[in-house]
């Protein structure tokens, strides 16, 4: 059976009054044989055929046509045969009556299961599914508005044809299988690709429901589909999107973990509306919260590298919460609480993670905190680095360093291995000719004692300056952590020049001190200062060798921001301006035998006292270096 979903095409009434008319034309006709034909036959009987016709137009034009063929056929009988005759014709008229009694009833039937389908199938033109019903060939048997709609063909056009051909289907598994379902179970969903008329290829999910006809035989496939080619396609997007993210935490060499504070987020929001506006300050009192905050985190998800750092051989034999992971000795927990608690969006810093067998692992991390109003506001993404390596790289440079800087110490020394003979050679020489002399005035006939005593007070002098000058050049070469002792810049710079005193005299040159008594003390390391005094003293006598007349300028000032400044300068040829930018970098050199490292080693020197050394070459004017250092008390002692 057909139903035609659409409106046909021609309007209505034409159609249904040429059917009366044509009832009408054959109930009168029907009357006219029985009236005033002899036929002696049931005529009436064709009154069924006006039942019909009538039918076709509506159920009132039926049930009209019913009454008046009633009418007709008893008129045509009184008119022949009058009311009082009964015989056979009363019997075809009996017949008459039944067969148009019974075409009535049947075609009232037929008309209301018609129209009750109509009914039905336009409840399924409001569907915005594509419904179509077909038959056990697949020829297409009803075709909804939706239908129409989505895959574009009218009703006319896809009714007759075969789906499967028409909509160029793609199933998921097989055909016949898929029809095997179908026969056990009544049913089939699963998704489908098919064609429009426009050439379009869409995603549908399809529901098949079987009504079967006589007994095991199929009759009718109802198809129900649904267009999901968007929502398919966003799918896969996001599909695709959170596979590559996943990739993105799981081979990443970065350590990742995902760890959910919802539950710390509720235990603040708790402290927050009973009072406890100020939570830091509830961390500060309440320090057993931190722990118990670390207990609130739940590890929800690591990726590889991190179980990397850990050792652990799975997700699954890590900790579950914080408190698990982070080592005894964390210090930062109470910063990224504090960085939640505020809001922030993101928290750094170093730390010590357990591994899984015991070792404490140094590590680098960041956390990203969500946004509240990202909704899954306790959702935080931990960024962990193994900084085993670095440190251990940094303190082997920290090593290497003080290496370097002790052997430039020494080679320093070495420079200056002529003055320090000097130094010490001469106290001695003066401690022996004192002694000579003590002796011969004691030898005399007459010894005079007051000689003796003078020339012994004299060798004693000699040899505390010798003692002095073998203490300082042990200090010199001590090397070691940076002291932070409180020390007298003026001695400094005396003892400095001291040992470079006799290099700068050697080669001519005179020496200035500007040096105010009045200066505050400054926080520092006598022996690694005085090292930088002496190198740059060093320096400046290289550059004014063969120069008559050079002159050095060692002076001390505060700078007014808490520093003393202490400024080397002389009257050299300065440092070119090219040269200005690489001065302090390792291995610069001008000199032939120079190695390029003092500058190196004072500056990372005085910025590991806290201060800063720098250069200035005005031209013509020789070169100026200076360096500050923090001053020890508020003004001079
Ligand atoms: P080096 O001992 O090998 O010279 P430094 O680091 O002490 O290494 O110095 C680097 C360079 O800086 C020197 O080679 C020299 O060119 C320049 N320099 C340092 N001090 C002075 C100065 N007082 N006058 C001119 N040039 C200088």
């Amino acid at each position: 059976m057909t139903i035609a979903a659409t409106e046909p095409a021609t309007p209505v009434w034409p159609r249904s009054i040429v059917l009366r008319a044509l009832a009408g034309a054959l109930a009168l006709g029907v009357f006219f044989i029985d009236a005033f034909t002899p036929l002696q036959s049931a005529v009436a009987v064709l009154y069924v055929l006006v039942i019909l016709i009538a039918a076709k137009v509506s159920e009132t034009d039926l049930l009209v046509a019913s009454a008046a063929s009633v009418a007709l056929a008893a008129l045509a009988y009184v008119y022949m045969h009058g009311v009082d005759q009964f015989g056979s014709s009363t019997i075809r008229l009996a017949v008459s009556f039944s067969a148009i009694g019974i075409g009535t009833v049947l075609s009232l039937q037929n008309l209301r299961a018609t129209n009750r389908l109509r009914e039905q199938a336009r409840l399924l033109d409001l569907s915005h599914d594509m419904i179509f019903v077909r038959d056990a060939a697949g020829i297409i048997r009803f075709w909804n508005r939706g239908a129409e709609n989505r895959y574009g063909w009218p009703a006319e056009a896809a009714i007759g044809k075969v789906a499967d051909e028409l909509l160029a289907t793609e199933y998921p598994t097989k055909r016949a299988d898929i029809e095997r379902q179908l026969l056990r179970t009544s049913r089939w969903e699963g998704v489908l690709r098919q064609r429009t008329n426009a050439g379009a290829t869409i995603v549908v999910e399809s529901r098949w429901a079987l009504q079967r006809g006589g007994p095991g035989q199929p009759f009718r496939v109802l198809e129900t589909h649904r267009d999901v080619t968007e929502r398919e396609a966003s799918h896969r997007a996001l599909a695709q999107s959170e596979r590559r993210y996943r990739r993105m935490f799981d081979a990443n060499r970065v350590g990742l973990l995902q760890e959910d504070w919802s539950a710390l987020r509720t235990e603040l929001r708790r402290l927050t509306s009973t009072g406890e506006a100020d939570l830091l300050r509830y961390i500060d009192a309440n320090p057993d919260f931190v722990e118990r905050a670390k207990a609130l985190v739940r590890i929800t998800d690591v990726n590889a590298a991190f179980l990397e750092i850990t050792g652990a051989d799975s997700a699954v034999s890590l900790p579950g919460s914080l408190d698990g992971i982070l080592g005894e000795a964390d210090q930062t927990f109470v910063g990224s609480l504090a960085a939640f608690c505020r809001g922030d969006r993101f928290f750094e810093g170093e730390t010590e993670i357990r591994a899984s067998n015991g070792r404490r692992v140094p590590v680098i991390f960041g956390l990203t905190f969500p946004a509240v109003e990202e909704g899954n506001d306790g959702e935080v993404l931990a960024f962990v680095v193994d900084a085993t390596e670095r440190n251990e790289a940094q303190n082997a440079l920290l090593a290497a360093q003080a290496e370097l800087a002790h052997a430039a110490r020494v080679a320093t020394l070495g420079e200056l291995t002529a003055s320090i003979t000097h130094e010490v050679n001469q106290p001695l020489a003066a401690i022996v000719t004192n002694g000579e002399a003590a002796l011969r005035w004691l030898r005399r006939a007459e010894p005079d004692l007051e000689e003796v005593s003078t020339a012994l007070v004299r060798a004693i002098e000699e040899g505390k300056r010798a003692s002095a000058v073998v203490r300082r050049i042990r200090a010199f070469l001590t090397k070691g952590p940076i002291r932070r002792d409180v020390l007298d810049v003026v001695e400094l710079v005396q003892d400095a020049i001291l040992l470079v005193e006799r290099e700068l005299t050697r080669s001519g040159a005179t020496v200035h001190l500007r040096l105010d008594p009045k200066l505050p003390r400054v926080l520092g390391d006598r022996v690694q200062l005085q090292q930088v005094l002496v190198n740059l003293a060093v320096n400046a006598t290289h550059a004014m060798a063969g120069a008559p007349d050079g002159r050095l300028w060692v002076g001390a000032a505060t700078d007014g921001a808490g520093h003393v400044a202490v400024t080397v300068a002389d009257s050299g040829p300065g440092i070119p301006e090219a040269n200005l930018g690489k001065l302090f970098d390792p291995f610069f050199t001008t000199k032939e035998d120079g190695m390029g490292m003092g500058l190196a080693i004072c500056r990372s020197t005085i910025e590991a006292h806290g201060g800063r050394l720098s250069v200035e070459s005005p031209a013509g004017e020789g070169a100026r270096f200076i360096f500050t250092i923090p001053v020890a008390a508020q003004g001079p002692e």
